[in-house]
């Protein structure tokens, strides 16, 4: 029998367990290795996948299948609709070219769980191997057993567990078969979003690590929260597609900082956070099933009253809150599909806090726009901004989104680049953007905001004074206060 590799989340050959295991398992019975992505429009609109991530994917896959092809793999695209619709693809296609085994990266995700969980039960020969996180969600517990709900000790166990490994990824697995040289364009049919200013392959990937490490990791601790500067690595859409994966970027570190994973003045250590970081979610994921469905991971936080005003959702969309910093960050994002971290906690506390909007409608948002989406990631960060979250910002702390911008985009650079309007407008102006005397007055009612002033025709005035919002914020969501 044939072998065949399903590809999701892990469109990489290098560092790839399952598409080494469908080698080997061609190799013991004499067989070919196939490879299959499967395209569901339907289940991605329903994610909120956005277009520009789908056409990221579908770059990627063009080359994905050059790679395959030098190695005598054919990739083949299947297309469905929704989840549901795998299993007759992949019954037809096992029949079709006599596979006796499918492997496939695991997905921490719930929809992705019940969909491989019901072709297993359903006789399918799928076996998952654990290949998005460096250490596999369940392997990362507490003295009792369970898995951490503080980030500190997790990533202490983390460390501690890692640096008793060989971390090694799994090389490129030899030719199978001579090579196949005729290509055809992948072609989706459903809505996308050019994602040409980001370089697709494995190989860009590779390229973006290497240089990261050699030039900026050592800076990035004092660099990554001014987004003006190319301080991060910018390698989240290719984490999240599994272009690269964790044990690909660990062991890079590892290659020029040996001590990493245990001596706390690494120039390395605080990227090494980040990547901990994004395990902690998944591992999340996994432990708490419903995280995956919406719900807040502190269960206080359903008595939280939200505004939700549509008016007021739609000008944070676009952009036009009248908080420089923040009109700036949402204009990043809808103009290229991705969006600084530190602008992420701003808007999504700005979101949550300042304007009293579920994280639901920012989590889908965003998922909507990003390049980068990834449900563990995204889930997270908002729930840590909204104080729902594991781990999160407490309720009470508001970012003063004036302050925000003064500290880290002080000279205005990254505002004036994408808010033209405020150009000619003094830095100092910007930051002491001023709303209606109204709002001075103490005795407002936080429910009803008085009408703002000033609103000019180029800028608008501030959606919200920023003290009345932060009052209104801790006693609305003081609904979290613990007993
Ligand atoms: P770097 O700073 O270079 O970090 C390296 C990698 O570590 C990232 O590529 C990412 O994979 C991981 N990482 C970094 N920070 C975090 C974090 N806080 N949580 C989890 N992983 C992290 N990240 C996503 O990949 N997809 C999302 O959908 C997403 N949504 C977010 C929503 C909110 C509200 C917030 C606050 C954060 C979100 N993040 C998300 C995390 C983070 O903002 C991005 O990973 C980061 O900005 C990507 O830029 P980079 O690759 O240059 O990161």
């Amino acid at each position: 029998p044939n072998s065949l590799m399903w590809f999701r989340n892990d469109l990489r050959l290098g560092d790839n367990p399952a598409l080494n295991a469908a080698c080997e398992y061609a190799g013991v019975h004499g067989g070919k290795v196939r490879a299959v992505y499967l395209v569901t429009p339907k289940q991605w609109q329903h994610h909120h996948v956005a277009p520009m991530q789908i056409d990221f994917i579908r770059r990627h896959l063009e080359l994905l299948a050059r790679s395959l092809g030098a190695l005598g793999i054919p990739l083949d695209v299947l297309y469905g609709q929704v989840f549901d619709d795998t299993a007759a693809l992949l019954v037809d296609y096992v029949n079709e070219h006599q596979i006796g085994a499918i492997f496939a990266g695991k997905e921490p995700e719930i929809n992705e769980q019940r969909r491989d969980n019901a072709l297993i039960a359903s006789g399918l020969n799928l076996t998952l191997l654990q290949q998005d996180c460096l250490l596999a969600p369940g392997a990362v517990l507490n003295l009792s057993g369970d898995m951490y709900k503080v980030f500190t000790p997790f990533s202490k166990k983390w460390k501690q567990i890692a640096a008793s490994m060989q971390i090694l990824p799994v090389p490129v697995p030899a030719p199978v078969g001579s090579a196949i040289t005729q290509i055809a364009p992948i072609v989706f049919d459903c809505p996308m979003r050019s994602s040409e200013a980001w370089q697709a392959g494995e190989g860009a990937a590779k390229r973006i690590l290497e240089r990261f490490l050699n030039q900026n990791v050592a800076e990035y601790q004092v660099l990554r929260d001014f987004p003006a500067e190319e301080g991060t690595s910018r390698l989240s859409p290719y984490l999240a597609l599994g272009i690269i994966s964790p044990k690909q970027c660990v062991a890079a570190i590892l290659q020029r900082f040996p001590e990493a994973l245990v001596d706390y003045t690494s120039p390395a250590k605080t990227w090494l956070n980040e990547l901990m970081w994004r395990e902690f979610y998944r591992h999340l994921l996994v432990a708490f099933p419903r995280l995956s469905m919406g719900h807040n991971f502190n269960a206080l936080g359903d008595g939280i009253k939200w505004r939700n005003d549509k008016a007021e959702f739609n000008a944070w969309c676009e952009g036009r809150t009248g908080y420089p910093l923040v009109d700036a960050a949402m204009r990043q994002l809808n103009q290229t599909g991705w969006m600084h971290n530190r602008l992420r906690m701003l808007v999504a506390s700005f979101l949550t806090k300042h304007l009293l909007i579920d994280w639901r409608w920012g989590e889908q948002y965003f998922r909507q726009q990003l390049i980068d989406g990834d449900l563990a990631a995204n889930n997270g960060g908002w729930q840590w901004s909204a104080g729902t979250g594991c781990d999160a910002q407490p309720y009470f702390r508001v970012f003063s989104p004036l302050s925000q911008s003064a500290k880290f985009d002080s000279d205005c650079e990254f505002i004036k680049r994408f808010v033209p309007e405020l150009s000619e407008v003094s830095n100092k102006a910007i930051h002491e953007i001023k709303c209606s005397a109204a709002y001075e007055a103490a005795k407002v009612d936080l429910f009803a905001p008085p009408e703002l002033e000033g609103k000019s025709a180029t800028y608008p005035a501030p959606i919200v004074e920023h003290s009345f919002a932060r009052k209104r914020a801790i006693e609305v969501l003081s609904a979290l206060k613990k007993g």
